[in-house]
C-alpha cells in the first residue's frame, strides 16, 4: 500500500478540492498519512489569496528536498492556485517537483496552459527528463486548437504552450511555428507564449512568427546553461555560444522590445574559473531580463552523475551566489529604463506585495504593481511605469481597464 499526505493552504474550496483528491487516490491503491517521512506522494494543494504564498510554497518545496534526496520514488506534487499562477517557474526552482497541475476551473489567474508536447530527444549530460518523460510525442493542431478554443471561452485571453522542447513540436505539416498562427487567429486570443524553447531548436520560422504574429508576446525564456563553450560541449546541449548570441541578436533586430529570460547552471563537474567567467561574461553581454541559476546537482542515472570531478558545494554556492548578485544589477538597471514609458498590463487578481492594488503582466513579462482599486481578474489595464525594482516594477493606471 503506497501512501499519501496532502498539505492543504487556503479557502474551503482548496479544502473541498483535497478532499476529492484523497478520494480518487484511495481506489487507486493509496492510503492517507499524516507522516511526511512515510509519504510516497506529497501533494502541495495551495492558495494564493496571502501574500507572498508563492515564496511560502518555494520555502516548503525547499524543505521537502531532504526528503527526495533521501527518497528519489518520492513524487511531489503542486496543484491549485500557485501552481496555476507560477507555472513553469515551480520546475525551475524546484527541478525536484514532479508534477504542477493548475486548477483551471477556479480561474486562479488569467494564463491558461496547453500542453503540445510530452517528452525529449535530446540528450544533456545532466537531464533525467529523456528517461522520465520519453521520446517526443506531439498532440496533433487540430486537438490544440480545440483546447484553445475551449479555454478562450472560459475566460483565458493568455495561452501558454508546453513542451520540454517546444522548438521541437512537429505534427504532419505543423509546427511551433504554424500553431501560433493558426492560434492567432482564433477569436478571443490576446496573448500567445510558449515554453521552454531549446536555443539550437529555436529557427528561423518560430522567430519569424515572434515577429509578425499579434498575439504572440514579446518575451521569449531561452535557457542557455552555460556561456562556456567547453561546458556546453560537455553538457551536450547541441550549440555554441556564438550560436546563442546569433539567435538573441537577430531576435533583437526583429522583435520590438523583446524581453530575455533564461537558465544557468553554474558548477558543472569540471568547471573552471575560466569557464564560469565566460557565463558571467554572457549575462553582461546578453543583459537578460530574467535569469533562473542553479547550483549544478546531480541526478542519478545521467551521465554528469557519472562524471568524476564534482565541484565542491561551497564552491558552486560561491559561484551561484556571484550570478545573482550580478543578475540583480542588470535587471534593475534594465528595468529602470522602462520608468515613464507606459504598457498594457494583464490583471492576475493577486494584491501586489505592499499596500492595496493590483498586480498584472506586460507581454514582455514583467511584473507591475499598480495601487489602483480592485479590479477584474483576466482584464486588460494601461499603465505609466513609476519606479523600477529588480524583480518587479510599480506603476499608475493610464486610461483604464478594459474588458478582456
Ligand atoms: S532539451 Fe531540455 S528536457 Fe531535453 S534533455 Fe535537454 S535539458 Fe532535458
Amino acid at each position: 500500500m503506497r501512501r499519501f499526505l496532502i498539505e492543504t493552504w487556503g479557502c474551503q474550496m482548496n479544502v473541498h478540492d483535497s478532499e476529492k483528491m484523497a478520494g480518487i487516490l484511495g481506489p487507486l491503491g493509496y492510503e492517507a498519512t499524516a507522516d511526511v517521512n512515510r509519504a510516497d506522494l506529497i501533494l502541495l494543494n495551495t492558495c494564493s489569496v496571502r501574500e507572498k504564498a508563492a515564496e511560502k510554497v518555494f520555502s516548503r518545496l525547499g524543505q521537502l528536498r531532504g526528503l527526495k534526496r533521501l527518497n528519489p520514488d518520492l513524487v511531489i506534487a503542486v496543484c491549485g492556485c500557485v501552481a496555476q499562477l507560477e507555472g513553469e517557474t515551480i520546475f525551475r526552482r524546484a527541478p525536484y517537483v514532479d508534477l504542477v497541475m493548475s486548477t483551471a476551473a477556479r480561474g486562479a489567474g488569467p494564463r491558461a496552459y496547453v500542453t503540445v508536447m510530452e517528452g525529449c530527444n535530446k540528450s544533456c549530460t545532466y537531464c533525467i527528463v529523456p528517461f522520465t518523460r520519453g521520446r517526443e510525442v506531439c498532440r496533433s493542431a487540430q486537438e490544440i486548437l480545440a483546447e484553445v478554443r475551449d479555454l478562450v471561452a472560459r475566460g483565458y485571453p493568455e495561452i501558454e504552450f508546453l513542451g520540454q522542447n517546444v522548438n521541437a513540436y512537429h505534427h504532419g505539416t505543423d509546427e511551433l511555428s504554424s500553431l501560433l498562427r493558426m492560434s492567432d487567429r482564433i477569436e478571443g486570443v490576446r496573448r500567445l507564449r510558449f515554453t521552454t524553447s531549446h536555443p539550437g531548436h529555436l529557427d528561423h520560422r518560430t522567430m519569424d512568427a515572434m515577429r509578425d504574429v499579434p498575439s504572440v508576446c514579446n518575451h521569449l525564456h531561452l535557457p542557455a546553461q552555460s556561456g562556456s563553450n567547453r561546458i556546453l560541449r560537455l553538457m551536450k546541449r547541441g550549440y555554441t555560444r556564438e550560436r546563442y548570441l546569433q539567435k538573441i541578436s537577430y531576435l533583437r533586430c526583429n522583435v520590438p522590445r523583446i524581453a530575455f529570460s533564461t537558465d544557468i547552471i553554474v558548477g558543472f563537474p569540471g568547471e573552471t574559473e575560466e569557464d564560469f567567467t565566460e557565463t558571467v561574461s554572457l549575462l553582461r553581454d546578453v543583459e537578460f531580463d530574467q535569469v533562473y541559476a542553479f547550483a549544478y546537482s546531480a541526478r542519478p542515472g545521467t551521465v554528469a552523475a557519472g562524471m568524476t570531478n564534482a565541484l565542491p558545494e561551497a564552491l558552486k554556492q560561491e559561484r551561484l551566489q556571484s550570478i545573482l548578485t550580478i543578475q540583480e544589477e542588470i535587471q534593475l538597471r534594465r528595468n529602470t529604463a522602462l520608468v515613464g514609458r507606459s504598457f498594457e498590463i494583464l490583471l492576475d487578481g493577486r494584491p501586489p506585495k505592499e499596500g492595496p492594488g493590483v498586480r498584472g503582466r506586460t507581454t514582455c513579462n514583467r511584473i507591475v504593481h499598480v495601487p489602483a482599486d480592485a479590479s477584474t481578474p483576466n482584464t486588460f489595464l494601461t499603465v505609466r511605469i513609476t519606479r523600477a525594482h529588480a524583480h518587479s516594477l510599480s506603476g499608475e493606471p493610464l486610461l483604464g481597464s478594459r474588458a478582456a
